[in-house]
């Protein structure tokens, strides 16, 4: 008998102790009973002396596996984002853990069947075996389902062919073979980049990198030429991308380059069957998948010798999940690369101020690619001053003349045109047209929003109030509101100017529903594209050489101190689309705010500049990553009972806090109610996170929340809405 810990999948902490008649292992997946219940746990430590504890210890009541579910690294990593995310162990491995693993589900394991190469000889009595090899050589590799839905009694005669080594049972039919002369030859940059690189995978050691490469300079090919000499070396690589509303298809062409150069992808995102996890899974832990390719949650994969970690796109917001356990996939993929010896590699034509500053500091190894191997250059950018334009449809300012004049001529090329609109968290605010001023919260320098109801303006950080001013401070001509723009409405503009144009909307249900859209574009079925942030990344359609974008302000409630950074990524990825085949692109940028700081730098593609500037204003406000931050949400069907709450709890942390921690707010913020919840936050900006997170958790702890007020902590928040 042995005695075994082991931590309930639930929202709690701490592992409880059973025995166990046969020897187990650590990370392994259990039936015990809590407080009567049947639940599943994971077995945390294994023990042949007794604890000595002052109840019966019961037995567990058997395994769902035979094998762990779970291993070293593995819970590592998830005992660090239960640390360090300040969520119960239980919930983060119900996030690591797939649920299908969860309940225990058993899959049968799938064969594969080929003829062999031995020629085969047949009585005249067999012909039955006969015609199922000559079927089997008709079709290579197919899967032994499919072969007993053709032979529904064939059974018996495959274990014959099977035996006479006619026919081959494998668990894995092979990749259709690509050679290696797919592979580019790398341009002179590119190589040297690739140099390095691969001096660090041979070093098998963490290391962590930036590659800093303008859109179409070749950072995927690297990536696969990297993956491939990981594979070379034997070492498995983990390669994330963003949750983009193109994923699937991103992925299948991804998976198709990297399958060209033999090696062999396992797919990982939200969309798959069960089936098609485990057998993923599986192939990542014994090491018949090279690469697996997928999304932030590949992050909790278990593999047999990982030896790179790719992270794509790294400045991407949506690497960090935003329900509870709140982790970051970029930060965990650093992690996880620390916990196996392996470079990690972070690609952005746009990187985030965080892993740029990490790259100033030296911390990271910094390197560029400036050029496109295509020789392209990057799209000349125009500005389009919407200040001076005249309103064009239904009184208001959809297409500026030179966005007009550009459209007609890029049509009559037959050329296809993206117009991009900028609605990423909208929300109303009040700016003077003459000299677009536009009010901050002199408190945090965030924007202030309009709120219609008590014609306040108002600060979600910090709650600073002021009432809405009918006329600029500064040179008092009247303010103007303004008013968002949607897509229905860009169409409907459109329509009317180019009467013959074919317009795809690809936030309209036809775009969803039309699975093929995007060999649609590619066929050059529709001329003009228009989309919001969803569909700026990832698009390469050799045709389209104009891109406009028709908001290009500052307009969002929700970033605060990252909002410029995210204009300037967007604007810098929605470039990108243009001009990525033969012919040049041309982007307009149509703006209320001209001389804002980031416009000059998109016009200049200037993205070291902007990121440095960026950079020292973060410093200078001591803005992450300068200090820590930590939202603290707190909602309640009860507006009073959460300020109260909100209020006392407020009290309690600046009396008891460390000095040098600053708390924010309590803030209403931009969304003060959602599903009946009204809403409240704080902020905490913290120089020491590893001292003041487990204060601030103890804290917590030792505070009574009523249960009617729910809170959560979002330790790195990317999102304050
Ligand atoms: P990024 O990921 O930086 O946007 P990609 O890797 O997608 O860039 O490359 C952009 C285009 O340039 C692709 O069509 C790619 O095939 C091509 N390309 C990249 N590297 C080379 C090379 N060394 N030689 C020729 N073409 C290249
Ligand atoms: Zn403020
Ligand atoms: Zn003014």
């Amino acid at each position: 008998m042995v005695y075994v810990n082991v931590l309930p999948l639930r929202s709690v902490d701490r592992a409880l102790t059973y025995t166990a008649p046969q020897p187990l292992q650590v990370g392994m997946l259990v039936h015990i009973r809590v407080r009567g219940r049947r639940t599943v746990g994971l077995v945390m430590k294994v023990s042949n002396c007794a604890p000595d504890a002052d109840y019966a210890l019961v037995s567990i009541e058997g395994s769902l596996y035979e094998t762990p579910v779970v291993y070293e690294d593995n819970l590592a990593l998830i005992q660090r984002v239960a640390g360090y995310y300040m969520c119960p162990l239980g919930t983060v491995l119900e996030t690591a853990l797939p649920a299908f693993l969860r309940i225990g589900k058993v899959f049968k394991k799938e064969f594969f069947l080929h003829a062999t190469d031995i020629t085969a000889t047949f009585s005249s009595r067999a012909v039955q075996q006969a015609a199922m090899y000559c079927w089997l050589e008709q079709h290579p590799f197919v899967s032994e389902a499919e072969f007993r839905k053709n032979f529904p009694k064939g059974m018996i005669f495959l274990k014959r062919l099977i035996e006479k080594n006619y026919v081959e049972r494998c668990e894995q039919p092979p990749l259709e073979a690509g050679s290696a002369d797919t592979l580019l030859p790398l341009t002179n940059e590119q190589k040297k980049v690739f140099g390095k690189l691969r001096t660090a995978l041979q070093a098998g050691q963490f290391s962590a990198h930036l590659l800093f490469g303008v859109t179409g300079s070749g950072k995927t090919e690297l990536y696969h030429a990297l993956t491939a000499e990981a594979k070379n070396l034997g070492l498995q690589t983990l390669y994330l991308v963003p949750e983009i509303l193109l994923s699937a298809q991103a992925l299948a062409k991804l998976k198709m380059r990297l399958s060209a150069y033999g090696i062999r992808v396992g797919l990982w995102h939200s969309r798959l069957s069960d089936g098609e996890r485990m057998r993923v899974r599986q192939g990542a832990l014994d090491g018949t998948v090279d690469v697996v390719l997928g999304t932030r949650s590949a992050v909790f994969l278990p593999f047999k010798r990982l030896g790179l970690v790719i992270v794509d796109e790294e400045h991407e917001p949506s690497y960090k999940q935003s329900e509870t356990p709140r982790y970051h996939g970029r930060d965990l993929a650093l992690y996880r690369a620390r916990l196996n010896n392996a470079p990690c590699v972070l690609g952005s034509a746009t990187p985030s101020v965080e892993s740029w500053n990490e790259a100033r500091c030296g911390h990271y190894a910094l390197h560029t690619l400036a050029q496109r191997p295509s020789g392209q250059p990057l799209p000349k950018v125009f500005l389009a001053d919407m200040r001076y334009e005249k309103p064009n449809f239904e009184g208001s300012f959809v297409l500026s003349a030179l966005l007009r004049e550009k459209l007609s001529a890029c049509l009559d090329r037959g050329e296809q045109a993206l117009l991009f609109l900028n609605r990423r968290g909208y929300a109303p605010y009040y700016y003077c047209p003459k000299c677009r001023v536009r009010l901050e919260c002199p408190n945090c320098k965030s924007y202030l929003v309009f709120h219609k109801t008590d014609r306040t303006l108002r600060c979600h950080i910090c709650d600073t109030r002021v009432t809405a001013y009918d006329r600029c401070p500064a040179c008092n001509s009247p303010m103007r509101l303004s008013i968002g723009l949607g897509t229905q409405r860009i169409e409907a503009c459109l329509k009317q100017l180019y009467k013959r144009a074919r317009i795809l909307r690809l936030d309209s249900d036809a775009a969803s529903k039309e699975n093929d859209w995007y060999e649609a574009v590619l066929e050059r079925k529709y001329d003009i594209l228009i989309g919001t942030q969803m569909v700026a990344k990832g698009l390469d359609f050799p045709h389209l050489t104009l891109v406009g974008v028709i908001q290009a302000d500052l307009i969002t409630a929700a970033e605060d101190f990252r909002s410029s950074e995210r204009l300037f990524q967007l604007l810098v990825q929605v470039s990108g689309r243009a001009g990525r085949a033969e012919r040049p692109g041309e982007v307009v940028l149509q703006t209320f705010s001209p001389d804002a700081d980031w416009v000059g730098y998109a016009l200049q593609h200037d993205t070291v500049g902007f990121l440095d500037r960026e950079t020292a204003l973060r410093k200078q406000h001591r803005y992450p990553p300068f200090r820590r931050m930590v939202r603290h949400l707190f909602r309640s069907f009860s507006e009073k009972t959460l300020r109260y709450v909100v209020d006392q709890w407020n009290g309690f942390l600046r009396k008891n806090v460390s000095e040098d921690v600053e708390i924010m707010g309590p803030a209403v913020p931009y969304i003060n109610k959602a599903h009946r919840y009204w809403r409240m936050h704080l902020l905490y900006l913290t120089p020491h996170e590893t001292s003041f997170l487990p204060q601030l958790q103890n804290l917590r702890q030792r505070f009574q929340m009523p249960s009617n007020v729910i809170d959560i902590l979002d330790v790195d928040p990317t999102d304050f809405r």
